[in-house]
C-alpha cells in the first residue's frame, strides 16, 4: 500500500500547514439571518473542520483559521448567510498529503 492510505484522516490532516492571517477572515456569517432563521446550524453541521458553532443567543461562532478551503459551507448556505473568499495571497491552508 502506498504512503497516501497511511494514517488516520486526523493524523493526515494533522500535517497541514496553516498560515493564519490573523484579525482578516474570510468568512463572514450573517447573524441576523442565523439568529431569525436558524439556517446557521447547517454550517456547524456540514463543516469537515469544525470552523463553527453555534453559541447560545444562536450566533455563529467562526474559527476561521481552521478552514480546509473545502467549499462545503459555501454550498450549502442560506441564500445572504454567508461572505467567503479565499485567505489572501499565501494564506490559508497548505495541504501536506493529497
Ligand atoms: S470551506 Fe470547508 S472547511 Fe472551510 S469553513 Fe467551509 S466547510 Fe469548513
Amino acid at each position: 500500500m502506498s504512503d497516501f492510505f497511511e494514517g488516520s484522516v486526523p493524523a493526515r490532516l494533522g500535517k497541514n500547514v496553516y498560515e493564519v492571517d490573523e484579525g482578516n477572515s474570510h468568512i463572514e456569517v450573517n447573524q441576523e439571518i442565523a439568529k431569525a432563521t436558524g439556517a446557521g446550524k447547517v454550517l456547524v453541521k456540514v463543516c469537515p473542520a469544525h470552523v463553527y458553532s453555534e453559541e447560545p443567543d444562536g450566533t455563529i461562532s467562526v474559527e476561521f483559521a481552521a478552514c480546509l478551503e473545502c467549499g462545503t459551507c459555501r454550498a450549502v448556505a442560506a441564500p445572504g448567510l454567508l461572505k467567503w473568499h479565499y485567505p489572501e495571497g499565501s494564506m490559508g491552508v497548505m495541504f501536506r498529503e493529497g
